[in-house]
C-alpha cells in the first residue's frame, strides 16, 4: 500500500511498498478517509522533536472499519469512525478517566499513530484497541478527520477556561490557522466572550471575523498589545489562546492577559518564557495543554453533527504531502490539509 513515511530530519517520502497490516487480538483495521496535515508534523520533519525511528506519518485520522481482530467487538465492516490521537497505556487512572492525552507513561512510549508509531497517511491504519475509536455515524471520514486534533485541541483548551469566558470579558486567540479557525467557532458557539483574534496576513485576519472574531489585529505590528489594550479598556483579556507558541506570541499574551486570567499556550512553536514577579499580572494561570479526552473528541463529534463548528478543508492526494507540507510552512493554507488516499 501508499503510504507517506518520515525517515529523517527533512526526509519525508510517499512509498508504494508498505505491506497492508492484518489485525489481530484488539486491532482494528481501518480504510483511511482523510488524514489531516498539523502543523506538529512540521516540529517532528523540520525540528526533530520524534527522532531515531521510521514511521507513516498522520495524526488526525478517520477512516471505515476494514477488518477486526478476533476480541474486538461492537464493529463491523464499514462502520465510519475517528482515531482518537494520544495512544496512552489504557489502564492508568488519567487513561481510565478517558484522559490518554495525560497517561501516567507518556514519557516511555511513542505518543501515536503518526507520532513515532505509524500514522494514516497511507491507504490503511491500524490502530491497537478500540478502545481508541470513536464513531462519526452520517459525518464524512474526510471532513472529520480533523476533528481529533485541529478541533479537539482547542476544544478542550476552552473547556479548562470556560468559567472565565462569560459575555462580559474579551478572549485573544492568537493564530488562525488548523486549530485556531475551529477554536473561534468553538468560543463563538459555547462561550460569551467577545474575541479579539490575532494573525500576520490580512487574509487571515479576514477569515476570522467570518468565523466570529469580533477584532482582528495582525501580531506583526509594533504595537499589537497596544492596540488589543485600547479594545479590553483597562480589564485587560480574561483568556489568551495562544496557537502559535513562539516567544514573541507569549511575551503578547503576557501583555494583554487581565488578572486572574488564564494564558493558554497550545502552540509548539519553541518560545521561551522568563517568569518575574512584575512580568506577568497576579492570579494568571499559564498552561501548556495536550490535545484532549477520548470523552471531549465525542463532545466535539456532537458539535460537528450539529453543524455548529465546520472545518475549512483543501483536500489533497498522498502523493502530494511535501507540497502541502511546504505550504505550510509558508502559511498558506487557509483551515486545514487532508491526504485522500
Ligand atoms: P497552522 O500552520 O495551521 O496555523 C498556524 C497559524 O499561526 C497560521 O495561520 C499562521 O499565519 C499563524 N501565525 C504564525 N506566526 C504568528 C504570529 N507571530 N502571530 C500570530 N499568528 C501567527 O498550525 P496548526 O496546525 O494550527 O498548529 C498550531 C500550533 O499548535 C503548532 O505549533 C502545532 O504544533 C501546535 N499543536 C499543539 C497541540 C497540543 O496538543 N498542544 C496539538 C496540535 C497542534
Ligand atoms: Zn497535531
Ligand atoms: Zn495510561
Amino acid at each position: 500500500m501508499k503510504a507517506v513515511r518520515f525517515f529523517g530530519h527533512k526526509d519525508v517520502r510517499v512509498v508504494n511498498d508498505i505491506e497492508r497490516p492484518v489485525p489481530k487480538g484488539d486491532e482494528v483495521l481501518l480504510k483511511i478517509g482523510g488524514a489531516g496535515v498539523c502543523h506538529s508534523d512540521l516540529h517532528i520533519i523540520d525540528e526533530g522533536t520524534v527522532v531515531g525511528t521510521v514511521f507513516t506519518l498522520g495524526h488526525e485520522n478517520a477512516g471505515w472499519i476494514e477488518e477486526i481482530g478476533e476480541n474486538v467487538e461492537g464493529y463491523k465492516k464499514g462502520d465510519a469512525v475517528l482515531v482518537y490521537g494520544p495512544w496512552g497505556c489504557g489502564h492508568c487512572k488519567p487513561c481510565q478517566q478517558s484522559k490518554e492525552n495525560y497517561c501516567d507513561h507518556q514519557s516511555e512510549q511513542a505518543y501515536g499513530g503518526g507520532l513515532g508509531l505509524d500514522g494514516g497517511m497511507a491507504d490503511y491504519m491500524l490502530v491497537p484497541s478500540s478502545r481508541l475509536l470513536v464513531p462519526i455515524f452520517d459525518l464524512d471520514p474526510v471532513i472529520a478527520a480533523p476533528l481529533t486534533d485541529a478541533a479537539l485541541t482547542p476544544y478542550s483548551a476552552i473547556k479548562r477556561s470556560l468559567p472565565k469566558l462569560m459575555a462580559d470579558e474579551y478572549v485573544v486567540v492568537i493564530g488562525v490557522g488548523g486549530l485556531g479557525h475551529v477554536a473561534l467557532q468553538i468560543l463563538r458557539e459555547i462561550s460569551g466572550a467577545e474575541i479579539i483574534a490575532c494573525d500576520v496576513t490580512e487574509d487571515k485576519l479576514a477569515f476570522a471575523k467570518q468565523l466570529g472574531a469580533a477584532y482582528v489585529i495582525n501580531s506583526k505590528d509594533a504595537d499589537a498589545a497596544e492596540q488589543i489594550q485600547k479594545i479590553t479598556g483597562i480589564k485587560k483579556a480574561k483568556v489568551v489562546l495562544d496557537f502559535v507558541g513562539a516567544t514573541s506570541t507569549i511575551d503578547l499574551g503576557t501583555k494583554v492577559v487581565s488578572l486572574d486570567g488564564d494564558l493558554t499556550i497550545v502552540g509548539l512553536g519553541g518560545g521561551h518564557y522568563q517568569y518575574s514577579m512584575n512580568g506577568l499580572p497576579f492570579g494568571v494561570s499559564m498552561t501548556n495543554p495536550y490535545w484532549g479526552s477520548r470523552t471531549e473528541l465525542m463532545e466535539v463529534v456532537g458539535l460537528a453533527r450539529q453543524k455548529k463548528i465546520h472545518i475549512e478543508i483543501e483536500k489533497h492526494k498522498l502523493d502530494d504531502a511535501n507540497e502541502v507540507y511546504d505550504r505550510m510552512r509558508q502559511g498558506k493554507i487557509k483551515g486545514r490539509a487532508v491526504l485522500v488516499p
